[in-house]
């Protein structure tokens, strides 16, 4: 498993509710921590590494190494949008790339974790931030979706280069063609199952 890069279409493939927490959610779960440690993030989102599911981790104090101090957030939805501040952001997906991106202050999660307990606190500040940031992935949404106009065009080049890049890996085959893995991620979709509430309650099995 490894962390996709833009433009990977699934980082633009909305993520489906989490219905079941099996073997494989609990393995995912396992490669997302390595690789948050690995690239020394401060969130890392399931989309990042492929999986159209609804699953972030963070950690917003970069300095604590633990795996036991990574929140893992499942099925998440932010409420109660509060103030606004802009500070700088990077994403795993876009190596090398920052730029200032407003976002509210506080907000208020609501989520499970990877044992379906219920998760229901109010975050500011760094936490805050990152779980605006996380749950953006988890529905398509990009950093570079929230950008000024001006901080946009500077990040012109650094797309540009990301995007030759990628199409570079594909043309060499190092990367699937997108329509295979859009396939994929339909089918990892379908294996979820089909959820219609908002917040669905994961089941351990
Ligand atoms: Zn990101």
């Amino acid at each position: 498993m490894e962390i996709v890069h833009y433009p990977h279409p699934a980082l633009r493939f909305p993520a489906c509710p989490v219905r079941r927490v099996d073997e494989n959610i609990r393995q995912l779960v396992h490669e997302m921590t390595r690789l948050l440690l690995e690239h020394h993030g401060l969130g890392l989102a399931a989309p990042q590494v492929g999986y159209p599911y609804q699953i972030f981790l963070m950690r917003p104090d970069r300095a604590q190494e633990d795996p036991g101090n990574i929140q893992v957030i499942v099925n998440p939805v932010l409420s109660e949008f509060r103030g606004s501040a802009e500070e700088d952001e990077g994403c795993l997906s876009f190596p090398g790339l920052y730029q200032k991106i407003r976002r509210a202050k506080t907000v208020h999660l609501r989520a499970f974790d990877l044992e379906g307990r219920e998760i229901a606190r109010t975050l500011s500040g760094l936490e805050a931030r990152v779980a605006q940031h996380e749950t953006d992935h988890l529905h398509g949404i990009l950093f570079i979706d929230r950008m000024t106009e001006a901080a946009r065009l500077a990040s012109r080049d650094a797309l540009d280069d990301l995007t030759r890049r990628y199409r570079d890996a594909q043309r060499r085959g190092k990367i699937p063609r997108d329509e295979v893995i859009i396939e994929r991620l339909k089918e990892l979709v379908s294996q979820q199952g089909a959820v219609t509430a908002s917040l669905a309650t994961p089941q351990a099995v």
